[in-house]
């Protein structure tokens, strides 16, 4: 867990069963979604892992419900490219942005 990366439940797998054979792909799983819940892992984007297609090939960020996944566009310049390009490792040809927001849509937080 303290290893600093982005990893799937798969790539854990891989590393567990290493020194522990026994363990279930279906475990790692239920205990990823355990410590998402309890707030000690965050999800990269908690996006389903199906396809999701976009219909809207404009520039656009993206608004995502935390409950029930729902992705809203949202118009806007929000990424300043400038200090971006600053920021970026050196050789890192920078050529589209997305910004994710998580919070509740509507119909979600009305039902709090
Ligand atoms: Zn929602
Ligand atoms: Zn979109």
């Amino acid at each position: 867990m303290a290893a600093p990366g982005h990893y799937s439940p798969e790539q854990i797998y891989a590393a567990v069963r290493r020194r522990t054979p026994s363990i279930s792909l279906a475990t790692i799983y239920n205990n990823l979604r355990l410590f998402v819940e309890h707030g000690l892992l965050r999800e990269v984007s908690p996006h389903p892992s199906t396809l999701l297609v976009e219909g809207n090939l404009e520039p656009h960020h993206h608004l995502v419900c935390m409950r029930c996944k729902a992705v809203q566009d949202i118009e806007g310049d929000f990424i300043n490219y400038k200090k971006l390009s600053q920021q970026a490792p050196r050789g890192f040809d920078l050529s589209q942005s997305l910004v994710e927001v998580f919070g509740l849509c509507r119909r979600c937080s009305a039902e709090k």
